[in-house]
């Protein structure tokens, strides 16, 4: 990968923007696993392979209310059969020691074992009970009905892997298997330094002109969110010495994300005040909108080398500029698998019409119905419109080629 160790301009196109961090991505390693109780592992990367302590099932299952049969007995309906016993789920020994002979059932609960010398269930809607008789009148094939033991997997089997990101299908497998706690990855420090002579921070009156800091807190919420914990530094104000100052603070956390000042502007010092550490520059732009500007690459400092991000002030610049590179990062200092964007396709609600030779990220809402998911553009001020983003649930991504829109057709969605 080239790169760039002044502040020569670095402009890639978005997929090999994207491509550059997943490389660089592929290159880092987690920090020391931990033990923590299940919810407290959520959003965390598991660091142990969760395998099976038994079969699951681990009796054959009756997925239905109904009766336990011979399918060969029911093959011909109506088909009479003497009842012998009831199986409820959590059966004791006694009841699951039932065996069906020929011409018999037992009336079964979902989640029961399914009794000896049955091999389907009947369900209780194709049954009428009476005189302990049942009268089934549907056949049922072989099997039906019932999950066999060990269908699922086998005592030993691997249920979850390592580097799998925790959520409640991690967490009920986990208690499936009688585990309260599980090994995970500890969260990736990420250092976080807005910068502005404008900012104030959310705790102090805003002067006429100046604006209080949301980015840190949009950006610490994206990196919890993503497994990353988050260390909000103090502002930087557009004075190279003092950002160079916080920049060190910066440089001790794994990963640090900087906002504000790497446009063109006249007091946008971040390149500048990098390059003077010797910053290796992957890419100073990227040919996207919002976010032109995002700057990638790495410092070494005091023989620690740190990736960082210079992330476009503007608050929606920020946020899609952290999906769309950071977030790769973090993955992979959280342990996790290289994660793809989540993309979809959803039907234009009203059309629109675009023309920036950029691939465009827009504001948007997914809604509709599961027959016909509809996206539309949420109007919007630009990437300073912090209203406009948190109305929205995801972007429409728009290819760069300048392009019309027609009501109906299907765009890509990247969801947040
Ligand atoms: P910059 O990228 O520094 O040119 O800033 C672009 C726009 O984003 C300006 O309007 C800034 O005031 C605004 N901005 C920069 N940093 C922040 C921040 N931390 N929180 C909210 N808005 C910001
Ligand atoms: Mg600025």
């Amino acid at each position: 990968m080239a790169t760039t160790s002044a502040t020569a301009t670095q402009l890639l196109s978005f997929t090999d923007a994207r491509q550059a961090v997943e490389d660089y991505a592929a290159r880092l390693s987690p920090a020391e696993p931990e033990m923590l109780s299940l919810l407290d592992a959520v959003g965390l990367v598991l660091a142990e392979d969760l395998t099976a302590d038994r079969d699951f099932p681990p009796f054959p299952r009756s997925t239905r209310d109904g009766y336990a049969v011979r399918a060969t007995d029911v093959a011909d309906v109506p088909a009479r059969l003497r009842l012998i016993g009831e199986i409820r789920a959590g059966a004791s020994v006694d009841q699951s020691d039932i065996n069906i002979g020929k011409g018999e059932a037992a009336e079964i609960m979902t989640g029961a074992p399914v009794p000896r010398g049955a091999d389907a269930v009947v369900m209780v809607e194709y049954a009428v009970q009476s005189d302990g008789f049942v009268t089934v009148r549907r056949a049922v094939k072989k099997g039906e009905n019932i999950v066999p033991a060990g269908s699922e997997a086998i005592q030993g089997s691997l249920m979850v892997g390592r580097g799998t990101r925790v959520t409640h299908t991690t967490v009920a497998v986990a208690a499936a298997i009688g585990r309260a706690e599980i090994a995970v990855y500890h969260r990736p420090r990420i250092a976080i330094l807005a910068t502005g002579d404008e900012l104030v921070d959310i705790n102090l009156p805003p002067g006429p002109n100046e604006i209080r800091n949301s980015n840190s807190y949009s950006l610490a919420a994206q990196v919890y969110a993503a497994g990353g914990e988050p260390q909000i530094l103090p502002v930087a104000p557009d004075s190279a010495d003092e950002l160079a100052l916080l920049l060190r603070k910066g440089f001790e956390a794994d990963l640090l994300l900087i906002t504000g000042g790497v446009s063109a502007g006249k007091y946008d010092l971040v390149e500048q005040v990098l390059a003077s550490f010797e910053a290796r520059f992957l890419f100073t732009g990227v040919r996207i909108q919002p976010g032109k500007p995002v700057v990638f690459g790495n410092v070494t400092f005091r023989d620690k080398t740190t990736p960082f991000f210079g992330l476009p002030g503007n608050p929606v610049s920020t946020m899609v500029t952290f999906q769309l590179f950071a977030r790769p990062l973090i993955d992979a200092l959280s342990g996790a698998a290289p994660q793809p964007l989540p993309f979809t396709t959803a039907a234009l609600k009203s059309p629109f019409t675009t023309k920036t030779g950029l691939t465009r990220f827009l504001p948007a809402t997914l809604g509709g119905t599961h027959k016909q998911p509809e996206v539309e553009l949420v109007r919007w001020q630009g990437s300073g419109d912090l209203m406009a983003i948190s109305r929205s649930n995801c972007y429409i991504v728009v290819p760069p080629d300048p392009e019309q829109f027609a009501a109906g057709e299907a765009v890509t969605v990247l969801l947040f």
